[in-house]
């Protein structure tokens, strides 16, 4: 074991992570600013210019918590609309309610009352048609789920052709004593910080754990072709702690 890691069962997870979540929706966002300094927000704005929304753009978010990237999705659609085009529109769907009441106020708080939809359901089972969206994201998200394959077919299915599934998560840094001051901080200093802000050690220690477990940026391109999806590819965000993968569905 590194740093007490250990693997989750499969059936733990689900259980698991309602909890964790139920536990930190209050302080989730909060916690991101204080855990990553800020940068999380850089990475989002990443994500949502590599995405490059458009007028009439249709995005389902999952896994999309208290609403970061659809918020950041619906202002950069409407700087790009002229009066005649028709509004892009988001449907944020999380498997927890806490994390949805938490993004429905943040949304009524912003005045963005339009064009934004919230709805519980699993991402290894979408509550939608097939073929019924333009884009899908997920932003620290799959990570979470039991299936991530499973998931990702059921993005492919949901998509219209040519349509674009967009993945940021934590990855494998690839920078020397990057990777082990990272270590460092993710085992050691990041579940202490969740004990003294959230009162939830387990909490943060499980986010450590789960960033472990997920596949690094190879071998989830491999996994997203077996899902189906096409002209997959990565890139890099400080130094790997971060990715974003992007691939379409033809
Ligand atoms: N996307 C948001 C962001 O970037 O700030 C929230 C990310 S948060 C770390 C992870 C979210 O995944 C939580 O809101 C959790 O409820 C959700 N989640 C976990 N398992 C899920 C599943 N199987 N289906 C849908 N959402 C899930």
């Amino acid at each position: 074991t590194h740093f007490g890691f250990r693997t989750v069962k499969t059936e733990e997870k689900q259980h698991l992570v309602r909890e964790v979540f139920d536990s930190v929706a209050s302080n989730y966002d909060l916690m991101n600013d204080l855990m990553s300094g800020g940068v999380h927000r850089l990475w989002k704005d990443r994500f949502i210019e590599m995405l490059a929304p458009r007028p009439g753009q249709k995005l389902l978010d999952v896994a999309g918590g208290t609403g970061d990237i659809a918020f950041r999705f619906l202002s950069q659609a409407q700087k790009r609309q002229k009066d005649d085009q028709p509004d892009a529109s988001v449907t944020v769907c999380d498997i927890n309610g806490e994390m949805l009441r938490v993004g429905r106020d943040r949304a009524v708080n912003r005045n963005i009352l339009r064009n934004i939809e919230w709805v519980e359901g699993d991402a290894q089972h979408l509550p939608f048609p097939d073929a019924s969206f333009d884009a899908y994201t997920i932003a620290f998200g799959l990570r979470n789920v039991t299936d991530i394959d499973l998931a990702m077919r059921e993005a492919r299915r949901v998509l219209k052709p040519g349509g674009r599934f967009m993945c940021l998560e934590f990855s494998k840094v690839v920078m020397p004593v990057l990777d082990q001051l990272y270590d460092v901080y993710s085992f050691k200093i990041l579940p202490v910080m969740g004990q003294v802000v959230a009162r939830n050690r387990e909490a943060y220690q499980y986010l450590a754990e789960s960033i472990r477990q997920f596949p690094p940026q190879e071998q989830m391109i491999e996994r997203m072709k077996k899902a189906g999806l096409s002209q997959c590819s990565y890139r890099n965000l400080s130094g790997g702690i971060a990715a974003i993968h992007s691939g379409w569905r033809i």
